[in-house]
């Protein structure tokens, strides 16, 4: 498989994400790029094959106006926090959607979205601050 494109806030989406290996096109750009986002798509649009390339470039985001999280920005006690619109794109709207069991807190430190590290089965998942480096854990249980 081609390497992926750069998630500043999803570490290992290869490993956290879903993806799937796919010969079929992209519904966004049109092309057979070997790999296609098989998770939950937020969007109105009847669309089924995003490559991860049309997401992390907000391509697929602005076309179908999509989204791949229900999520909001919290802090350390799962406060809700509120940022600039720009970093609910970068975070919602141009990441690699992972699973979860709820609609989730997305850490917030330093003033920034966190980076998603990877998930601790059964519930918890690991945030990282892009800044300072403290790790965080949000529960998700079912
Ligand atoms: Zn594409
Ligand atoms: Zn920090």
């Amino acid at each position: 498989m081609n390497a992926l494109p750069k998630f500043p806030y999803h570490r290992d989406p290869r490993a956290s994400g879903p993806l799937r290996e796919s010969a079929e096109p992209c519904e966004c750009c049109g092309l057979s790029r070997g790999i296609l986002y098989s998770g939950v798509i937020y969007t109105a649009f009847d669309i089924k094959n995003l490559c991860p390339w049309c997401i992390a470039d907000g391509s697929a985001a602005s076309r179908f106006s999509a989204s791949f999280f229900d999520a909001n920005f919290c802090g350390d006690s799962g406060d809700s926090v509120s940022l600039p619109p720009e970093f609910h794109h970068d975070v919602f709207d141009r990441t690699i959607g992972f699973s979860t069991f709820n609609p989730i807190g997305w850490w917030v430190h330093c003033g920034e979205p966190a980076e998603y590290v990877s998930r601790n089965e059964p519930y918890e998942m690991i945030f990282e601050c892009r800044i300072c480096h403290k790790q965080h854990t949000i529960e998700d249980f079912d």
